[in-house]
């Protein structure tokens, strides 16, 4: 058996309900779109996706944006480098929400490990409310290098939110390099 070197990476999609965290999953994984279940409390999937320095291993944990399950997740976020953080273009308020998501994340996630955050714009397809001044000041606010403007509903862009979170992971060395006899490899 050949002993191959993978990388991965345990990665968060946070925002607020009904922003397309699972629709955006759901379209990574089946590349279609569906109406998707609410999720209760966590959703999890994995997924390899493609860095700029090679694919890595996602295992990606689609948190649940309703206030009644934040119980449950310092315990799901525990040891995640990346996080995908949903807005919906179509909702002003969106960002705000994100933002506490981000507060959030980051006052329970390894205090002193860092991790890549790539803000994706969802539900492209529809006329945006979200200002670009208002995305930029938002990015500038919390360090985040990445805005990708996408659609789970058309596909657009859905790979390149994933693609791109990798090669920021890659970029601060926030991957883990494993053998393959310790992983079993999911389909790319
Ligand atoms: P979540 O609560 O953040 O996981 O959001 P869902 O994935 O459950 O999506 C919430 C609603 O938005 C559902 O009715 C989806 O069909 C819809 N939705 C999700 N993504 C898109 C998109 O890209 N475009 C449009 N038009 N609707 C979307």
């Amino acid at each position: 058996m050949v002993n191959e070197r993978l990388t991965i990476a345990k990665v968060l999609i946070a925002g607020a309900p009904g922003a397309g965290k699972t629709s955006l999953v759901h379209s990574l994984i089946f590349e279609g779109f569906t109406e998707v279940a609410p999720t209760i409390g966590v959703n999890f999937a994995q997924k390899v996706c493609r860095g700029e320095a090679g694919p890595v291993n996602l295992s990606i944990w689609d948190l649940s944006g309703q206030p009644r399950f934040q119980c449950l997740m310092p315990r799901f976020c525990q040891g995640a480098t990346g996080v995908i953080l949903v807005v919906d273009v179509t909702k002003s308020r969106s960002l705000d929400t994100a933002g506490q998501w981000l507060e959030f994340i980051s006052s329970f996630n390894n205090v002193q490990q860092e991790f890549a955050v790539v803000l994706a714009g969802n539900k492209g397809d529809l006329p945006a409310v979200l200002s670009q001044k208002r995305i930029q000041l938002f990015c500038a606010r919390h360090n985040i290098m990445e805005y990708i403007q996408c659609s789970a509903k058309t596909g657009a862009n859905v790979r390149v939110v994933f693609d791109s979170l990798c090669s920021a992971m890659q970029r601060k060395h926030l991957v883990l390099t494993t053998s393959s006899s310790n992983f079993a490899q999911s389909p790319t």
